[in-house]
């Protein structure tokens, strides 16, 4: 996966709603030393995270699964605008074929080791496409998928109808904004060793794509 920070809020703007309870501006050292103490302090410590709101950060996320993004969308604090299936499954249109019309298990024979699989030029091509598990079997059924769904494409059925036999393991990208408050949820549920490996490690890239003067807001909550 790849993760890049488009944009996100200075802190100064966040310990000014702060301080605009108090009125207290003339404190302020422009988001240094005595305003990341009051964020954390009144958003963190004192649990009015609302204040942490003002804190926006927007990433573009791209070569994750569709099996993640749907996980990535039960978050509702947060704003996604997805690469749509609709309009770019034509992309496999132009490819050959994946698999030389071999089988699964045909495939499996085909290789003598793991190494020489993910090196070979048509897993490479997939690899565009799919997210990889390292598990075999389960790798090469997704690279059957995405030569059946190849193949419809070319009879000519449209992307609407197309789009149901895509595998879960199918790349997908998107912009996503967040708050502060809700990444810090986000983090804390998706970092846990309960949560699927695939959104734990976009967790974990999240939090290393902050701002470095903004991870202390974040690093209590990691898994
Ligand atoms: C380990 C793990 C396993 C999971 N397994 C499943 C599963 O098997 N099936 C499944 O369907 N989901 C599953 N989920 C998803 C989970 O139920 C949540 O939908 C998801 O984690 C989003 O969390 P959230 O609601 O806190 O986040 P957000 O939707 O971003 O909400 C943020 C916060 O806002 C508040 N909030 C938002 N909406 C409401 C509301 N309507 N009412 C009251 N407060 C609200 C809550 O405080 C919430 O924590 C799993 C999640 C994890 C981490």
């Amino acid at each position: 996966m790849q993760i890049t920070l488009m944009q996100h809020t200075s802190l100064e703007i966040c310990a000014h709603a702060i301080r605009t309870c108090w009125q207290s501006f003339e404190n302020s050292d422009n988001g240094d030393i005595k305003d990341k103490e009051l964020i954390n302090r009144v958003g963190n410590k004192f649990k009015h995270s609302s204040t942490l709101e003002h804190l926006t950060y927007t990433f573009y996320i791209s070569g994750i699964s569709r099996a993640l993004l749907q996980e990535l969308a039960r978050h509702r604090m947060a704003s996604p605008s997805v690469k749509s299936t609709r309009y770019t499954l034509k992309e496999l249109k132009d490819e050959d074929s994946f698999t030389d019309g071999l089988s699964a298990a045909e495939l499996i024979n085909k290789y003598k080791n793991p190494t020489e699989v993910y090196a070979d030029k048509h897993m490479i091509r997939a690899n565009k496409y799919l997210v990889f598990t390292d598990v075999l079997s389960v790798d090469f059924s997704s690279v059957i998928a995405l030569e059946n769904l190849r193949l419809i494409l070319l009879d000519g059925i449209g992307n609407d109808k197309a789009k149901y036999c895509l595998p879960e393991s199918y790349k997908t990208e998107l912009t996503w904004t967040i708050n502060a408050r809700s990444l810090q949820n986000f983090i804390n549920l998706r970092s846990s060793k309960s949560a699927l490996w695939e959104i734990r490690n976009l967790s974990k890239e999240l939090f290393n794509n902050l701002p470095k003067e903004h991870q202390y807001l974040f690093d209590q909550f990691i898994n």
